[in-house]
């Protein structure tokens, strides 16, 4: 299975590729969070990401294209993956298609997950992720069972530096300029699987699943 879940930040892909992750028993690959990685470990690359991050913007695309073409050579994607949060431009879809093309893998679907802006904006202001683990939460439509804790590993449960209103607000734009028009692009390639994302976790994942089933 080779899927692209495609949406706009808080859209759900986060939480809808962790599930598909272990359904499937095929890696998750997020660039935020390798990204984000980077910048705890002040690696060159995580440096260089840092400040177009903070400021909400999209890191260059020759640094994401490095990162996945890299990472889609390993050997825990030959059954397959979930590229999430990847690609956000036209020309880092070019470069993946380019980059499957040469590793001799083509595209299964694209998953794109369709939520109302007020809604995202309520989603990431009550994003909580752990710290240990990675697992997200949402205060109020995914809280944790001891408030601040990970159910999963009790790590201490924190909000993303970027998830502040003003900064939220900024990614969004950068969505509606930068990334949108993928949704036209993957049309057009008939590789389009457009969810409601507005729907309850667990009915947003039936639906991934009974699309994924039913192709
Ligand atoms: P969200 O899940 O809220 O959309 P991500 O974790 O995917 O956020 O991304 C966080 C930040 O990392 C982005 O705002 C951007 O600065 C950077 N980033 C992640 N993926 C990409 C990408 N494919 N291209 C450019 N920048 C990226
Ligand atoms: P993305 O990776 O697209 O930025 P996330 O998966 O991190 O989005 O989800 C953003 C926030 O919204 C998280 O706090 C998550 O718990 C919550 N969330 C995800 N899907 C839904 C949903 N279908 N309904 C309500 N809240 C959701
Ligand atoms: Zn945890």
């Amino acid at each position: 299975m080779k899927l692209i879940l495609l949406g706009p930040p808080g859209a759900g892909k986060g939480t809808q590729a962790k599930m598909l992750t272990e359904r499937f028993d095929i890696p998750q690959i997020s660039t935020g969070d390798i990204l984000r990685a980077a910048v705890k470990e002040g690696t060159p690359m995580g440096v260089k990401a840092k400040s177009f991050m903070d400021a909400g913007a999209l890191v260059p695309d020759e640094v994401v294209i490095g990162i996945v073409r890299e990472r889609l050579q390993k050997e825990d994607c030959a059954a397959g993956f979930i590229l999430d949060g990847f690609p956000r431009t036209v020309a880092q879809a070019d470069a993946l298609k380019d980059t499957l093309h040469s590793l001799g893998k083509d595209l299964d679907a694209v998953i794109s997950l369709e939520v109302d802006t007020e809604a995202l904006v309520e989603r990431l202001t009550g994003r909580r992720t752990c710290r240990e683990c990675g697992r997200g939460y949402h205060v109020k439509f995914d809280p944790p069972r001891e408030a601040g804790r990970c159910d999963v590993c009790g790590g201490e449960l924190i909000q993303r530096d970027d998830d502040r209103e003003e900064t939220i607000r900024k990614r969004l734009e950068v969505y509606h300029e930068q990334t949108s028009p993928l949704i036209a692009y993957y049309s057009n390639q008939a590789l389009l699987v457009s969810i409601d994302g507005m729907l309850e976790i667990s009915t947003v994942q039936e639906k991934i699943l009974a699309h994924l089933q039913a192709a």
